[in-house]
C-alpha cells in the first residue's frame, strides 16, 4: 500500500490522524477543532520522555521518534528509541535564532567540542583497554551530540 508521507501532510492532516491532546504542553491552550479550519497554531509533536521529535509514518503503526526537520514538508529519518514515544505539542525551539545568533552559536559549540575532547595525557586513559577512562568517553559521548545538533541546524562549527 501507498501513501502520503507525514512530511507531505499538512498540519491539520497529521493532527487529525493523530487525535493526540494538543494543548499539554502549552498551559492548556488547545487549539479549537472548529469546522476543519485553520489549526496551525505553530506547534509541532515531539515525544515528553526524551524531548525529541515524534511523528506518524503512513504504513507505520503508531508514533516514531525521528530526526530530521518537523516542519510539513521537512526530511525527517525515522529511527528506533528504546522507548515508546510519549507525545505533547510544543512549538518549536530556537525560532528567535537570528544568522548572528547561528554563528555565535557555531563559535560556542566549537569551543564546547574542544573542551570536551578527550586529547592529552590521561593516565586513566592509556590503562583502559578502549583507549578511554569512563570521564573521557563521557566527554567524547557530549562532544559527538555538540557536533550532531550543530549537523541538524546546519551551523558551521568554529574549531
Ligand atoms: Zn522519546
Ligand atoms: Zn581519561
Amino acid at each position: 500500500m501507498t501513501g502520503k508521507r507525514v512530511s507531505e501532510m499538512s498540519d491539520a492532516e497529521i493532527r487529525e490522524l493523530a487525535a493526540a491532546r494538543p494543548g499539554d504542553v502549552l498551559g492548556g491552550q488547545a487549539p479549537e477543532p472548529d469546522d476543519g479550519e485553520d489549526l496551525d497554531d505553530g506547534t509541532e509533536p515531539y515525544c515528553t520522555a526524551c524531548g525529541e521529535w515524534a511523528a506518524l509514518f503512513i504504513g507505520v503503526d503508531g508514533w516514531r521518534h525521528f530526526r530530521g526537520d518537523p516542519a510539513p514538508g521537512g526530511d525527517r529519518t525515522l529511527y528506533e528509541a528504546d522507548h515508546e514515544p510519549v507525545i505533547g505539542w510544543t512549538v518549536p525551539p530556537g525560532r528567535g535564532l537570528s544568522p548572528a545568533g547561528a554563528a555565535t552559536l557555531g563559535q560556542a559549540l566549537g569551543d564546547a567540542i574542544a573542551y570536551r575532547d578527550p586529547a592529552g595525557d590521561c593516565t586513566g586513559c592509556e590503562a583502559h583497554p578502549a583507549g578511554l577512562c569512563q570521564d573521557h568517553a563521557e566527554d567524547l559521548d557530549k562532544a559527538d551530540a555538540y557536533i550532531e545538533l550543530a549537523g541538524a541546524l546546519g551551523i558551521e562549527v568554529e574549531r
